[in-house]
């Protein structure tokens, strides 16, 4: 029997085999050991803090909690594994395909599953996953399969910023359409490079040349007009310069110099979820940093669990997925929500511990949401994050007026902070709109208009600020006022 340590240092909710180990004595013996202080418990029961220094007492030997940093916050652990720098390697860029309504990013996404897909699959990808990679003069490229804007702030507004690239595709014969410049101002909001893809130009009175001039009016202005943004002019129909869109997605990445590192614990975000009669919770993840492994210990949200299997997009069981690749997961304890942010952990122990006090933490107070700005609290979140803007969005009934406050307000400046007009345009506040100013933190001015009934409940739920008004004078007074801290209370 080897010798006792003089000191056991554990932590709470070690069991008896966890102990056992470091104890250098056999589970079996522990429990027989517990009996005898009159405390019921099998090798599996988690102890708590006077149960173990009891335990430890028995052998008369001292016991020390280990106090370990604070795993509660998975954010601060994502942002440290994303740091770790020095063993970086470049990594595919991650695109997502944004427009109009019809102007044809269903299509774009279904030619490229089919036609390009890496490893000649017949068929292609059958069952989407939600996101694929594909292979393109030999470099890897992966695409999220949801189209959309919508989607796509949603994510950020979960912490989830992971589109590298934005393909804008827009439709030839149609032109400039109000998504077109929502999709836009969310690509800039979220500081992603815009790829045009101008399409439909197998069609009759396609002008692609008409829309390039159009886009020249919202900063896309390519290249041959001495702009720096890229243009490609397709059908993704017919599937004409699909493969050109690719070189420019390639050549906008080694820009970028897209890296992570490999050789680290896994973290990513959750791209969808949902829950499967035979297999329980099932998430597609893409993996930001490190590789991850089956039998990895994960937290994921608010849930955690152990990786049981890894699939991917062609349904075949992996063992090992690097940086940039979507992989389908099980073994999660509970469905996470798509945005949500995974973090592989050294021991299961810790995982479940972190998993848990996740999920009391939301239970208790749903989500947090103390970093949205108001105007009520613009004064203070000013001061403390030394921010030099005030991110707006501005819906009103008529474009004249769009103008006239975006205007006005730009003119706005207080101790050297401006403001900022992230996204305008005409008619009622959308749930897009309140997506956007979640994730990009602004506030909403509605002049002349109101939220839709579902933006409304979506900006309530999110502590969105949406201000309304009839007067320009009005707010622009309000926004000047709480910049200054002297906001008139509502009552
Ligand atoms: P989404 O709403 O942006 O996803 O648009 P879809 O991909 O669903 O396309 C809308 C319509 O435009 C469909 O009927 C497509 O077949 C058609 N379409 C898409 N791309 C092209 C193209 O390059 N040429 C032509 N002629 N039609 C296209």
């Amino acid at each position: 029997e080897r010798p006792l340590p003089k000191t056991l240092v554990y932590e709470v909710g070690m069991n008896c085999q966890d102990l056992g180990k470091i104890l250098h004595r056999s589970p079996s013996e522990l429990v027989k050991k517990l009996f005898m202080l009159g405390i019921m418990a099998n090798q599996n029961k988690s102890l708590d803090k006077d149960t173990i220094e009891l335990l430890a007492a028995s052998y008369n030997i001292n016991a020390k909690e280990k106090k370990h940093e604070d795993l509660s916050d998975i954010d601060k652990i994502f942002q440290k594994e994303e740091k770790n720098t020095k063993y970086e390697e470049p990594r595919a860029p991650v695109v997502t395909i944004m427009g109009h309504v019809d102007h044809g990013k269903t299509t774009l996404l279904d030619h490229l599953r089919h036609s390009h897909i890496t490893s000649g699959e017949a068929g292609g990808i059958t069952q989407a996953i939600g996101a694929y990679q594909l292979k393109h003069n030999g470099k890897m490229i992966t695409f999220l399969d949801t189209p959309g804007h919508a989607a796509f702030t949603e994510m950020r507004a979960r912490g989830a910023d992971i589109t590298d690239i934005t393909i804008l595709v827009v439709a030839a014969d149609d032109g400039v359409m109000p998504q077109t410049v929502e999709a836009i101002d969310h690509a800039k909001a979220a500081k992603t490079p815009i790829v045009v893809a101008i399409n439909k130009i197998d069609k009759e009175g396609a002008n692609p040349q008409h829309v390039a001039q159009q886009l020249t009016q919202y900063g896309l202005i390519p290249e041959d007009w001495g702009g720096n943004t890229m243009f490609v002019n397709i059908s993704a129909k017919v599937g004409t310069n699909v493969d050109k869109l690719l070189d420019m997605v390639i050549l906008q990445a080694e820009v970028m110099e897209l890296k992570a590192n490999p050789k680290q614990h896994a973290a990513g975000s959750v791209i969808e979820a949902r829950l499967d009669r035979g297999q329980g919770p099932v998430a597609t993840v893409l993996i930001q940093q490190g590789t991850m492994h089956v039998g990895d210990p994960i937290v994921v949200g608010d849930t955690y669990g152990r990786v049981r299997t890894m699939h991917d997009e062609f349904r075949h069981a992996v063992k090992t997925a690097k940086p940039s690749t979507p992989v389908e997961i099980t073994g999660l304890n509970d469905v996470p929500e798509a945005g949500d942010r995974f973090v592989v952990f050294d021991d299961e122990k810790s995982a479940r511990s972190v998993g848990e006090k996740r999920a009391e933490e939301s239970q208790m107070e749903e989500r947090k949401k103390t970093n949205t700005v108001t105007l009520d609290n613009l004064f203070d979140s000013l001061k403390e994050s030394e921010k030099k803007e005030v991110d707006i969005i501005i819906k009103a009934d008529v474009q004249g007026s769009v103008e006239a406050l975006a205007s006005s307000l730009k003119k706005i400046e207080v101790k050297g902070v401006k403001v900022n007009i992230i996204h305008s345009a005409v008619g009622a506040i959308s749930e897009s709109d309140v997506a956007l100013a979640e994730a990009s933190h602004a506030i909403i001015i509605g002049f002349n208009v109101t939220p839709t009934p579902s933006a409304r409940s979506q900006a309530k739920n999110s502590n969105v600020d949406i201000r309304l008004h009839r007067i320009i004078y009005d707010a622009i007074n309000e926004v000047k006022s709480a910049m200054k801290g002297k906001l008139a209370p509502v009552y």
